[in-house]
């Protein structure tokens, strides 16, 4: 009950932060001075400190600059002045506008619905007041690329919803919801494949829960290697969910498999200047040039000595732990299979499912475990009962 309370007050809190809207900082991870902003669907207000400036139907391109603390507005033929806050308000629903970073210079994306524009610290903060819906379309373009089957875009946009309401106060503090970039999740604007919103509609509400009735940590990597990991092993956090399983349906795909040679002198000296690992006993020794995981490993073990794979893979920037080794000349041969966390869902494996014929609710119980795929606005309601 307790938790069921818990998980209430989080979606209140989506909710209350605004019906149905997160609030993304876009081009998070860059210091923006200028950009040129256009309608391209509908009509937009926009407006200055409160002011309406002009109404837009797409004749106008407006440059924001940040000068000192402020944002300056003009048009090719007008200068409008200097303001704290610049809305661009979507005055017909389904609206789009262009973004073309001017410094730094960068590609034009289109967003969909209102923008809001201010100055801090001598930059412009632009923050696309997005319905969560075309939020999660951009998302999953972004995270799982235009050729994949509607099914598998269903999947996607389950665990990207999943993951914004978990995460939906992350920058709150900051004054937006999520940023755009991996620290939360890519988000590019618009799906460039329309048909993307339509999937994402056909999942609306639905996320993942786990058997207390919290939103899950909706880890995925590329391919589990044909077994996905424990979250302990990885993370050092037991979860009911992130579980161990056998992944056939990962075996055979593009990144199933994966190679890499290094000198056996690099690999021995790694391995004892980095772990103390007693390279020179005879044992140990070819235990490191000869080893094996029929399953997965958590650790290379030899004389109560224990070198995580995870920092293995992280040093020496190995697509997996999930490796054999072997000798050949002077050399050692890293055998892997798999790339990525191996947390959760591998998404080769996921897309092979749903080839398949697997629905989005298969693949989302075969790589969580114990956990519920449920509506979040059913819960919303049963609050006011
Ligand atoms: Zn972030």
């Amino acid at each position: 009950m307790k938790q069921f309370i818990s998980l209430l007050f989080c979606l209140i809190n989506a909710f209350a932060f605004s019906q149905d809207v997160v609030y993304i900082k876009v081009f998070a991870h860059l210091k923006v001075n200028a950009a040129t902003f256009s309608v391209q669907k509908s009509t937009y207000n926009i407006i200055a400190d409160d002011k309406v400036l002009l109404k837009d139907n797409g004749t106008t391109i407006l440059k924001l600059t940040a000068i000192n603390d402020s944002v300056e507005v003009k048009s090719f033929e007008t200068v409008y002045g200097r303001f704290k806050n610049v809305k661009m308000v979507d005055q017909n629903g389904g609206g789009e506008l262009k973004l073309k970073l001017v410094n730094p210079d960068r590609k034009q994306r289109i967003y969909p619905d209102n923008y809001n524009v201010s100055n801090e610290l001598g930059n412009l903060k632009i923050i696309n007041e997005v319905k969560l819906d075309n939020y999660i379309a951009g998302v999953v373009e972004a995270e799982s690329g235009t050729a994949s089957t509607p099914e598998f875009y269903k999947v996607q946009a389950i665990l990207a919803r999943t993951f914004a309401l978990a995460h939906i106060n992350k920058h709150l503090p900051e004054g937006f919801s999520l940023c755009d970039q991996v620290h939360c999740q890519a988000y590019y604007g618009k799906p460039r494949f329309e048909g993307i919103t339509e999937m994402v509609l056909d999942t609306k509400g639905k996320v993942v829960v786990d058997e207390n009735l919290n939103l899950i940590v909706a880890a995925f990597h590329s391919n589990s290697g044909g077994q996905t990991a424990n979250s302990e092993d990885v993370w050092g956090t037991r979860t009911s969910y992130l579980k161990s399983v056998n992944d056939t349906f990962s075996t055979g795909m593009p990144n199933y498999k994966w190679e890499r040679k290094m000198l056996t002198e690099d690999w021995l000296s790694y391995l004892k200047l980095k772990h103390n690992y007693p390279v020179d006993e005879a044992s140990a020794k070819a235990l490191a040039l000869n080893f094996k995981q029929d399953t997965r490993k958590i650790y290379l073990e030899a004389s109560n000595v224990k070198v995580p794979l995870k920092n293995v893979r992280q040093d020496l920037q190995l697509k997996s732990t999930y490796f054999n080794i072997s000798k050949s000349g002077d050399s050692v041969i890293f055998e892997g299979k798999g790339y990525g966390h191996s947390l959760g869902m591998s998404q080769e494996g996921a897309m092979r499912m749903t080839k398949l014929g697997y629905s989005y609710t298969d693949v989302l119980n075969f790589y969580y475990r114990n956990i519920q795929i449920i509506d979040m606005r059913k819960l919303a309601f049963f609050r006011d009962e």
